[in-house]
């Protein structure tokens, strides 16, 4: 048995300027034999790939790993460097089997479905007999290109994400049962529904996600029913159907159309509980005063403009309106502008300083404001944060002051979702009656017990929870919350190998 490995792991955002190339600030980038070295025996999507494939197969072959930082999109260079050493490796080595780790939602400067054009390459170049499996993120854009191409599938049933190491290990031993029986065949359903979710409302241990996750948990005990997958897309995709989709692998095709369509009129029915309300600065500022003095911050979570979702962390929204109408209250936030971190880094601390701080990579969100203030404190450039250990460079990385607001200011983003980002630059959070945070929901884990309060700002940029303010345009169908009135047909594709 001769097995295939690769991957290409990108969550894109649409509204995001940020195009990833194949360097370290944008990902980590390993090819064959060094796959095995860094990704072995780790809880990953690839490091299941890697275990399942030491156990059954004769022969393993390393093609391309590329992980990337969410961003508007991966570059064509790029693309055609990891779809092409993956493409030639199969020519190569011809396997039998192919694990591909993907997440779902890539993509490219020149596609909007990265994953559907690779395994229609890999498919084309690996011939219909090939066993290709994969496993995806819950915020994935299933489209039938990766479907179609595929012989069975998997996804995650966990957000905040928990569980890629387990589904992963499911795909490929459901892979290698494939190979073993190969008269058995695959059906696989998948339904689309025109609804796209907050973010904030996709945690699946609760309302309204969690008992349509734990339906198709149910589902998977049926003989009939391999595996279902419910994709709730990650909310800034500006695709044609842009959407959830329930999908459906049974060894029949009945049971797979039917658990299909059952699970996409679930998602369907949770329409009017898929939006989140945030709120303007000045309320969150004046809520804030009303806590302050609780011994503990209050987080005003700044998850339009998020590292974790493509941002460009160069929103200076909320800081402005910290120090034009919060200034009473201590605060601390982070914003990304190379320029001004450049200058800073050359002065002292107590130095003044005045300049144009932010929105300078996404200017589409907003305008510079014109800061006055001091350097407050050079902090060191890198920190070693969040629950892979990553390591974010930040750069050039200087905290300015304006009364009892203070901006970190640095080169590079990083680290939204971590309190590891004001600690290491010596701050404790209790210091503060406010601290920023730019991630929808991943922060609930670092910041357990840190803070008093969580706000939800209505701030604007890439990721905002406001899908509204969003120019949407690629749209072809009627979708929920852009037409309230949106009418669901169900359409289900079907594919069989
Ligand atoms: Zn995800």
């Amino acid at each position: 048995m001769k097995i295939l490995i690769g991957m290409m792991s990108h969550e894109g955002d649409s509204f995001s300027p940020k195009k990833s190339e194949l360097i370290p600030e944008h990902c980590v980038y390993v090819k064959g034999d060094e796959i095995p070295k860094r990704y072995r025996g780790t809880k990953s999507k690839i490091g299941a790939m890697i275990e399942v494939a030491e156990k059954y197969a004769d022969e393993i072959c390393y093609t391309e790993a590329a992980g990337f930082v969410s961003s508007g999109c991966v570059s064509k260079a790029a693309f055609d460097v990891i779809s092409g050493g993956i493409i030639k490796g199969i020519k190569e080595f011809k396997p039998d089997l192919i694990f591909l780790a993907l997440h779902g939602a890539c993509i490219l400067e020149h596609c909007p479905d990265g994953e559907g054009l690779l395994l229609k390459m890999v498919r084309k170049a690996a011939g219909e007999q090939c066993i290709i499996c994969s496993s995806f993120d819950m915020h994935a854009y299933m489209t039938y290109d990766m479907i179609s191409n595929l012989n069975v599938l998997t996804g995650y049933k966990t957000y905040p994400h928990i569980d890629a190491y387990e589904r992963a290990l499911e795909a490929a031993e459901y892979a290698i049962e494939l190979y073993k029986n190969r008269q058995k065949k695959i059906y696989i359903a998948s339904t689309r529904v025109p609804l796209i979710v907050n973010a904030e409302k996709g945690q699946t241990d609760r309302a309204p996600i969690g008992p349509i996750i734990d339906y198709s948990i149910e589902l998977e005990k049926q003989k009939k029913v391999l595996s279902t997958v419910i994709s709730v897309m990650q909310p800034w995709m500006n695709v044609e159907y842009a959407g959830c989709t329930a999908t459906v692998c049974a060894y029949d095709p009945e049971s797979a159309i039917k658990y299909s369509e059952e699970l996409a009129r679930r998602l369907w029915d949770i329409r009017f509980d898929s939006q989140v309300e945030s709120t303007s600065i000045r309320e969150a500022i004046d809520r804030a005063r009303t806590i302050k003095g609780s011994g503990k911050p209050v987080l005003f979570i700044d998850s339009a403009d998020s590292p974790g979702a493509g941002g460009t962390c160069d929103s200076s929204y909320v800081a402005k309106h910290l120090i034009e109408y919060g200034n009473d209250l201590k605060s601390i936030g982070s914003v990304v502008d190379k320029e001004v971190a450049a200058m800073a880094w050359e002065l002292e601390d107590g130095a003044s300083i005045e300049c144009d701080l932010g929105f300078k990579e996404a200017p589409v969100f907003g305008s510079p404001f014109h800061f006055t203030g001091v350097v407050e404190r050079h902090c060191t450039p890198a920190v070693t944060a969040g629950g892979s250990a990553r390591t974010y460079t930040f750069g050039k990385r200087v905290v300015l002051r304006n009364g009892n607001t203070y901006i970190m200011v640095m080169e590079n983003a990083g680290c939204g979702a971590s309190p590891v980002l004001y600690t290491s630059a010596g701050y404790s959070l209790d210091e503060f009656d406010v601290v920023c945070v730019r991630s929808a929901l991943q922060y609930r884990e670092g910041y357990e017990g840190l803070y008093s309060e969580d706000i939800l700002v209505d701030s604007p940029g890439a990721s905002s929870s406001n899908l509204r303010s969003l120019p949407f345009d690629k749209i072809v169908w009627q979708a929920y919350p852009f037409n309230e009135d949106a009418v669901y047909v169900p359409h289900v594709k079907l594919s069989v190998r």
